[in-house]
C-alpha cells in the first residue's frame, strides 16, 4: 500500500535544468522547496516583489533555513532560485526598537501589506550575535536574508564560527 502523501508533497514544482543544478549544488532537496512554498501559501507569510510580482519565503524545518523565490501559475509553482543558511534570525526585542536606516526595499510583506525597510536587526549563530542592517517588516518582524547575503557573508560567518 502506498503511504499517504504529506500535504507539502502535493505542491507541483516547475524547475528549469539550471535550477535543478543549483539545487543539487546547494544540497537542497525538492521536498525542502515544496515545504517552503507550502508553508508560505498556508500561512501567508511571504514577501512579494514590487517589480516582478514574484514571492519570496522561508521555512526552517530543523537546523537549516531554506528560502525559495517563486511564482504561481494555476497549480504550478515556478522556482526561480533557492538558497539556505543555518544562522538564526533574531530581532532585538520589539520591532519598535529596530533602528531604521531610511532605506526602502522592492519587497513588501504580503501579510502586513507594507514595504520592507532597512533596519538594524540581529543575527544569531551558536553563541554569537551580530547586529546587521537588513530589510525587514516592522509589522510582523519578517527579516529578509537575500541570496547574495546568504551565500556570501552569512556562509562565511558560519564557516568562521565553526572553525573556532
Ligand atoms: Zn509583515
Amino acid at each position: 500500500m502506498k503511504e499517504p502523501m504529506n500535504s507539502y508533497e502535493q505542491i507541483v514544482l516547475d524547475v528549469s535544468d539550471e535550477g535543478e543544478r543549483l539545487l543539487e549544488d546547494r544540497l537542497i532537496q525538492r521536498g525542502d522547496v515544496q515545504r517552503v512554498i507550502h508553508h508560505a501559501e498556508a500561512t501567508g507569510k511571504k514577501l512579494v516583489h514590487r517589480g516582478t510580482g514574484r514571492a519570496l519565503a522561508f521555512y526552517r524545518p530543523k537546523s537549516v533555513t531554506y528560502w525559495v523565490e517563486y511564482s504561481q501559475n494555476g497549480e504550478v509553482f515556478r522556482v526561480f532560485t533557492a538558497y539556505s543558511h543555518r544562522m538564526v534570525l533574531k530581532s532585538s526585542g520589539s520591532t519598535k526598537e529596530w533602528v531604521k536606516s531610511g532605506a526602502g526595499s522592492d519587497w513588501h510583506c504580503d501579510q502586513c501589506r507594507t514595504p520592507l525597510e532597512v533596519q538594524t536587526v540581529r543575527l544569531q549563530y551558536m553563541q554569537s550575535i551580530f547586529p546587521i542592517n537588513l530589510p525587514a517588516c516592522s509589522g510582523c518582524g519578517f527579516i529578509l536574508i537575500d541570496e547574495e547575503l546568504a551565500i556570501g557573508k552569512v556562509a562565511e560567518a558560519e564557516q568562521a564560527l565553526e572553525d573556532k
